[in-house]
């Protein structure tokens, strides 16, 4: 949440800041705002609302040229989203302006102190008192650097914070604890981002920051060093992300090319790490040693959201192949529960960016207790895989529209990945060649799967006043209902609701009445036994309440268009594999709807895509 994105260098500030913003925008969008220095003072535009509002008001109010500068793009979490609020907050007369991305837990305390001391604060946020604190400080020592590692000291909670001076205008000092920053190495020139995005067009050599590390950053080069003060050393990363992948590359938006991308995220996943005849290796799993592996005896999965159901659908795939007993548990729920983990439990953790603090903060819970953790991530340099033992990352690309949808792809298939590998691993190979290689074939069934877009989005056009839509599905099913109902809660803003199939007669079953629409995830018929028959059964019990279903179902499936108002068939796979393709149809429906509703389907109302509040 929030994007942070700072700059020191040659080219023009401004125009370094509003790009680095354009690409950050996906994670909060309430307000945004920007601070340059220029001949000795510093100048700052800052407005509620999209980045778009900010840079009309650049265009009617030009800021004068600069060769340094932080820009920001909101989450609110303190505060409305108004011009007041909105960062960056400068204090000390303009004598400094900050940035933040978190929560700051002690504000209050350290806010009646400045009151007390004649601070005037003049926003509702938690971040004001920050830029108060420092200049407060700085008023005092006068000296910039000191001034700051204080104020790193003073605060708790979540944090990254940049901020410049208009007495050194060549330097941008940042800090970070329990929020993410990286620094972008240039020649001649550096940057600060919330994510390699920030920097992506200008520089492919990065560096992610430790947590409790202070950035001193100038046009000639970076220190990192500690709260303490003390220097540490950094790692440097190449981006193997490139601009052009980060931008719509003529599609209306995001999420319709991103999509798109769905085969692609799935090939990519598996790239280099299955045979052609099936057998798998994941050289992520260093951190990991055999012995570690076959101590396991039980696993939990953690994750939020969209990442959650890509993690009940791995529940599946581990406990089908590999047999070691799973959970899938939220991760804001998991260490206030007095969970039992040990030594032997395996925690995998779920997350596209990497950065979602519910997440980070169950995985530090696990590891304290000695879980080892293994971390499914699609961003390099991401503090939750450095906090893991070992780290499969899915080869998604960067994912800019807030709904997740190629890298939920991707997650599964990282899913089937880690199953596979823990029954090679526990010699339980009896499945893994034969679902190893129908892996393979999923990018191909996935592009397969998108070509009825067209059928979809006349769906969709058909059902935009539509005001609920239920979601049925067993088994693998299951979790893509849920998702295909959070997705369209999301996009459309419309009442929606997952359930398992069996569960209809144990209460759902009183929401369907005539013309309410039920979208069924129906089995294969090559499924378990009976699954099929069961889900048939439960699509005529909504046909006799005069409600009207739409199937999805495996093509050849010609039973289900006798009781289905409609079906959308995808290719025929493994029952264990069909979520890759059965949520295809879903992501379509829920971003035509939103389109055909006039929704912004890249940027949903009070959503951010990196939740890195708790
Ligand atoms: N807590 C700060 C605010 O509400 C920062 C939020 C963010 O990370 O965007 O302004």
């Amino acid at each position: 949440m929030c994007g942070i994105v700072g700059y020191v260098g040659p080219k023009s500030a401004l125009d370094v800041l509003l790009g680095g913003l354009r690409r950050l925008e996906y994670r909060g969008y309430d307000s945004a705002g920007v601070s340059v220095i220029s001949e000795g003072e510093i100048l700052t535009r800052k407005k509620a609302g999209k980045l778009s509002v900010l840079t009309e008001e650049l265009e009617s109010s030009p800021l004068s040229e600069a060769s340094i500068g932080i820009g920001h793009t909101r989450w609110a979490t303190h505060g409305a989203p108004t011009d007041g609020n909105a960062h960056p907050h400068t204090a000390g007369d303009q004598q400094i302006s900050l940035i933040h991305n978190g929560i700051i837990e002690n504000f209050s305390e350290i806010k009646k102190e400045l009151e007390a001391a004649g601070v005037e604060f003049e926003s509702e946020t938690d971040t004001e008192v920050a830029a108060q604190l420092l200049a407060y400080e700085y008023s005092k020592t006068n000296d910039f650097e000191k001034s700051f590692l204080s104020v790193a000291n003073r605060l708790q909670g979540a944090f990254t914070i940049l901020a410049i001076n208009r007495d050194d205008p060549d330097l941008v000092l940042a800090a970070r604890r329990n929020s993410p920053l990286v620094i972008g190495i240039g020649e001649g020139e550096n940057f600060l981002g919330s994510d390699v995005a920030a920097f992506v067009d200008h520089t492919k050599k990065a560096i992610s920051v430790g947590q409790d590390q202070i950035v001193k950053l100038r046009q000639s080069g970076f220190e990192l060093m500690n709260f303490a003060g003390e220097e540490v050393q950094a790692e440097t990363f190449e981006v193997n992300w490139d601009a052009s992948a980060a931008s719509k590359g003529g599609w209306d938006s995001f999420m319709a090319k991103e999509i798109s991308e769905e085969p692609q995220a799935v090939g990519d996943t598996l790239m280099g790490r299955l045979g052609a005849d099936g057998d798998v290796e994941l050289t992520e799993f260093a951190g990991l040693s055999i012995a570690d592996i076959a101590g396991i005896n039980r696993i939990i999965i953690t994750a939020c959201g969209t990442a959650a159901y890509a993690g009940e659908v791995a529940k599946y795939a581990i406990e089908q192949l590999a047999r070691i007993p799973v959970s899938v548990e939220l991760a804001h729920e998991l260490r206030y529960r007095d969970p039992v983990i040990d030594e032997n439990t395996l925690v995998v953790a779920i997350s596209q960016s990497g950065e979602t603090m519910d997440t980070l903060m169950a995985v530090r819970y696990a590891t304290e207790r000695g879980a080892k953790v293994l971390s499914i991530c699609n961003t390099q340099g991401a503090t939750l895989a450095r906090e893991s033992n070992a780290t499969i990352y899915t080869h998604a690309g960067p994912e800019v529209a807030v709904a997740s949808t190629k890298a939920f792809s991707a997650q599964i298939t990282a899913g089937y990945l880690l199953a596979l590998f823990l029954a090679k691993a526990l010699g339980k190979t009896d499945q893994v060649a034969k679902v190893g290689k129908e892996l393979l074939t999923l990018p191909r069934k996935v592009k397969k799967t998108l070509e009825m877009i067209g059928d979809v989005k006349a769906l969709a056009e058909e059902l935009k006043s539509t005001e609920s839509v239920l979601f049925l599905g067993r088994n693998v099913g299951f979790p893509i209902a849920m998702e295909g109902a959070l997705k369209l809660k999301e996009l459309s803003y419309i009442h929606a609701e997952g359930f398992a199939a069996g569960e209809l007669k144990h209460g759902p079953i009183a929401l369907v009445e005539a013309g309410q629409v039920v979208i069924v995830i129906v089995p294969s018929p090559s499924a378990e036994e009976s699954l099929h028959a069961k889900v048939l059964a439960n699509i005529q019990e909504i046909n006799a309440r005069g409600a009207e279903v739409i199937a999805i179902a495996e093509s050849g499936d010609v039973e289900v268009a006798n009781y289905a108002k409609r079906v959308f068939y995808t290719p025929k796979t493994l029952p264990l594999l069909s979520p890759v393709l059965s949520v295809v149809p879903l992501h379509i429906f829920s971003m035509e709807l939103a389109k055909a509703k006039g929704l912004d389907v890249d940027q949903p109302r009070n959503l951010a895509k990196s939740v890195t509040v708790e």
